[in-house]
């Protein structure tokens, strides 16, 4: 018998397609693993309703759980409450400036609802002195900056709301 806290060790071995440095758990799209009598459901909660990755998310955690022998899967989306940043782990945060990408920044979904400019640090140098050169980065789900000081451009992980 497999127990919950098994699955989820399983589960950090799933990455997220966009962001290969991130696990699903570092990106907080699983918010469940329930084990029932014949059955193990695995709740997801996508990053954004339209982000094209999720499919292929759901996809390859079903793949790494059926490789690990388990049948019975049921995996169920749930939209709401809707992902935010905030569910990114420490762990996934710190990730993501090692792989060059700012990680989301508190101040900035605020400074979003009052449209001010954005002040995004560089995840190079830390400073604070960086540009939007495109509001799509590499993917949708990311905005591409440059580094006024250290010049070397960057990408940052939007705050999708
Ligand atoms: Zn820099």
């Amino acid at each position: 018998m497999v127990s919950e806290q098994q699955i989820w060790e399983w589960l950090e071995d799933v990455f997220d397609p966009e962001v290969p440095v991130l696990t699903v758990v570092d990106l907080g799209v699983v918010r469940d693993v329930n084990i029932a009598e014949n059955e193990i459901k695995i709740t997801v909660t996508p990053t954004y309703s339209g982000c094209p990755a999720m499919g292929v998310i759901e996809e390859d955690i079903r793949r790494k759980l059926l490789s690990e022998g388990l049948t019975n899967l049921k995996i169920e989306t749930k939209l709401s409450p809707a992902w935010t940043t905030d569910w990114l782990s420490k762990n996934g945060r710190q990730k993501l400036k090692e792989y060059g990408i700012a990680p989301p920044e508190d101040e900035v979904d605020k400074s979003v609802l009052f449209s001010a400019p954005l002040v995004v640090p560089c995840p190079n140098c830390n400073s604070r002195e960086t540009k939007m050169i495109s509001e799509f980065g590499s993917t949708s789900c990311k905005a591409h900056y440059n580094c006024l000081s250290c010049k070397e451009p960057f990408d940052y992980f939007k705050c999708l709301r």
